[in-house]
């Protein structure tokens, strides 16, 4: 779930460990912790709860140059966040940190407790007591002693082991939750996230589920479980250190939201072709035939990436003829009977490539032979391995927990998608142009609208810093556009934020329009306007505190505050919307005092159900 560093070569591993926890930071976690291993097997455990400052406070009076090591940024499942609880954990003289859970542990912890004295809560004690059980106090191999271990476990493990009794090496494993090694010259390192790598090494092994390494400075033996030899491949590290750094913004949630106009165009590049009214997705490696052939698209995604394959959904029925659209949430639809009819597609989107309930659903659907296209951010993830094809949105590292800009890109990607289903199937292209032409478009007028209104909506969030409860709003594109506004504020200021279409108000939410909610209204010109200003004005009457979002200059009712955004776009509103929405719940947690890129209780990418 959250972070795993590793190091072993010539150089100072403290350093390296802490850097690299530091770099990992901003997936969320509740504690950390180091151990490093001298030459004659002497280990410095530094373990603390909170943040990796308090790690820091420790490591200085117990500063050494150990040359191996492993670290670990915690996000507890088992047993509560405490210097106890967090990683590295011993067992014998083996030293283990883990990501993932174990989901057999009580029934293996039951069978250990008599050889091993229990320290933690949790599940991944177990594990280290059981490697250790098998290690036999170096009486065999360590690899071998992971490998018959892990051949005892259920549940998802990115883990590294490390021993007292052999120094200069490293044993790492992965299953459901992703493991990078570095190559390096006499050093290797390992990490759950290339990020912590960058400036290091270009080089890297990402490990596959069921592969284990024994690592040496400068050896890296990679096998399965079944002890089949795997000939690892080196891929390039893609990330680079401008990327995963603030560039000048006080946090990375407002350098994300600011990025958007260049990282969506990283998502356009070579894709778009508005002089021939085309676009050109590669990555599907679906021919004219498959795509003409498709009359249902199933959109799997969780939290944010279900926002934006709701918002791609109502645009794709709206240009695609004789299709339908379904958008799942995966943690549900990977436990339903879902029946997908014959010439379906599935989308699975996520950021971090690594969603544990996504990837649950993509093995899921494969399964019933459908085909799979992944909307995937990071590269070399594991769906986007696994899936039959994929378009990356490429939008770089998305370092804040929230999403903002990878949601953009998302919508616009499976957006691209629909249109080259929509050409494969010859829908008039004076039907199509129009959107291409908007897509194309987009970077530079979320340019304008950040421009032009961050100052304002800044000022508007100041004055509703003390509520507690708002209400999202929305008709058609607008709605999946509110929810996803609502999930911003929630998940980054804890006001309990939540949409609604704006037709269902009169079946219930309308009751809590009080002094404790304000409300957020998002209302683009089109068709449907007129029919949302009727609802603003249902809300006025109950002395509602409402903020409209909108395009429509005449618009003059007397709510409290209105975000005027100017823009040639007509069809993307909601998507130029939601950059006001990102603004308000960015502005509205400063003001608060919470921590922006790691709110409480979550972490960025979710490799647990
Ligand atoms: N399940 C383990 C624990 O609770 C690992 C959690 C994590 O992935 O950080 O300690």
């Amino acid at each position: 779930m959250c972070g795993i560093v590793g190091y072993v070569g010539e150089k100072d591993a403290q350093n390296f460990l802490i850097s690299g926890l530091k770099r990992l930071e901003y997936r969320g976690y509740d504690s950390a912790g180091i151990v490093t291993i001298s030459e004659n097997g002497k280990a410095t455990l530094i373990r603390a709860k909170g943040k990796i400052v308090e790690l820091e406070k420790k490591l200085s009076k117990n500063k050494n140059d150990d040359k191996i090591g492993i670290g670990h940024t915690r996000w507890a499942t088992h047993g509560e966040p405490s210097e106890n609880n967090a990683h590295p954990h011993k067992a014998g003289s083996i030293y283990l940190v883990h990501n993932g859970i174990i989901e057999n542990y009580k029934e293996l912890k039951a069978e250990l407790v008599s050889s091993h004295d229990f320290k933690s809560n949790t599940d991944t004690e177990v594990l280290a007591a059981l490697i250790n059980s098998f290690y036999d106090n170096g009486k065999h191999p360590l690899v071998n002693a992971v490998v018959q271990a892990l051949k005892l476990v259920k549940g998802t493990y990115g883990i590294a082991v490390v021993s007292e009794l052999e120094p200069e090496e490293m044993v790492v494993a992965r299953c459901g939750s992703p493991l990078v090694i570095g190559v390096g010259h006499d050093e290797t390192l390992v990490a759950s996230d290339a990020s912590a790598l960058v400036g290091h090494t270009k080089n890297a092994i990402y490990l596959n589920d069921g592969e284990v390494a024994l690592i040496t400075k400068n050896s890296i033996e990679v096998k399965t479980l079944n002890a089949e030899p795997v000939s690892a491949k080196v891929e390039e590290i893609e990330t680079n250190l401008a990327a995963i750094q603030k560039g000048g913004y006080d946090h990375f949630l407002l350098k994300e939201i600011m990025e958007q106009p260049e990282s969506l165009s990283e998502t356009l590049r070579g894709r778009v072709d508005v002089e021939n009214n085309t676009v050109h997705l590669g990555g599907p490696g679906l021919s004219q035939d498959e795509l003409r052939s498709i009359k249902h698209l199933v959109i799997v995604g969780c939290g944010t990436a279900y926002h934006a394959g709701l918002l791609a959904s109502y645009y794709i029925e709206k240009f695609t003829p004789e299709i339908t659209v379904e958008v799942v949430i995966a943690s549900e639809y990977r436990y339903r009977d879902a029946y997908i009819p014959d010439d379906s597609v599935a989308l699975i989107v996520s950021q971090s490539g690594e969603t544990a309930d996504t990837l649950a659903c993509l093995r899921e659907i494969k399964k019933k032979g459908v085909k799979t296209i992944g909307i995937v951010n990071a590269i070399g993830s594991t769906i986007a391995r696994e899936v039959d094809g994929g378009t990356y949105v490429h939008v770089g590292p998305e370092i804040s927990v929230a999403s903002t800009k990878a949601f953009t890109s998302q919508v616009i990607a499976m957006v691209m998608f629909g249109l080259t289903i929509a050409q494969a199937k010859s829908v008039k292209s004076s039907i199509l142009a129009p959107y291409i032409k908007e897509i194309a478009a987009l970077p530079e007028e979320i340019r304008k609208v950040l421009k032009d209104n961050s100052e304002i909506v800044k000022t508007i969030a100041s004055k509703y810093v003390d509520y507690d409860h708002a209400i999202y709003l929305g008709r058609d594109t607008a709605y999946p556009s509110a929810m996803e506004g609502a999930l911003k504020l929630k998940e980054i200021s804890y006001v309990d934020a939540n949409a609604y279409a704006f037709g269902e108000l009169k079946h219930g939410p309308l009751a809590l329009v009080d002094d404790r909610f304000f409300e957020i209204a998002l209302l683009p010109e089109g068709p449907l306007f007129e029919k949302a200003v009727s609802n603003v004005q249902e809300v006025l009457a109950r002395d509602g505190h409402m903020i409209v979002i909108t395009d429509a200059q005449e618009f003059d009712l007397p709510v409290e505050n209105v975000v005027k955004i100017t823009t040639d776009i007509k069809i993307f509103t909601p998507l130029l919307m939601n950059l006001i929405s990102q603004l308000f719940a960015y502005y509205t947690t400063v003001a608060k005092g919470f921590n922006v890129d790691q709110p409480r209780n979550l972490a960025k990418s979710v490799t647990v159900e």
